[in-house]
């Protein structure tokens, strides 16, 4: 079999095409080009067993100088858990001040990976 990947590793964006066969359940890989570096087939060799995505959102901050704070989580998960990722960053609420890096969860969703903000938001003058 050929596919075609856009790996997503680093900003390059290395357009990647290979030839694999799935061998007892798993994926051989026999030919691949266009990955510039070892990364990229690591890569298509995590896609072909379990895609994986990062995410990038925002939560409320209460009593913020902005209404919002950038989070993200800080390793891939499962690309199908995403939705349920989602919906489950929009419960959290922090309190200004904020700091960039803060740890909002720890093992979200029981992935290894954390929660984390991106962004610092102090607190609003009153
Ligand atoms: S193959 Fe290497 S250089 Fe190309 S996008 Fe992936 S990580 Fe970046």
């Amino acid at each position: 079999m050929k596919r075609e990947f856009t790996c997503i590793v680093c900003p390059n964006g290395c357009e990647i095409e290979a030839d694999y066969e799935i061998k007892n359940g798993t994926p051989v890989i026999s030919n691949i080009q266009g990955n510039t570096c070892k990364r990229g087939e690591e890569y298509v060799r995590q896609e072909l067993i379990s895609p994986k995505r990062t995410i990038a959102s925002s939560i409320l901050v209460e009593g913020g100088e902005l209404p919002l704070v950038s989070v993200r989580i800080t390793k891939p998960i499962p690309r199908e858990k995403i939705p349920e990722a989602v919906q489950e960053i929009r419960q959290y609420r922090v309190t200004a001040p904020v700091r960039a890096g803060a740890v909002i969860c720890h093992d979200f969703l029981g992935f290894d990976t954390d929660l984390i903000t991106t962004k610092n938001v102090p607190a609003a003058h009153k």
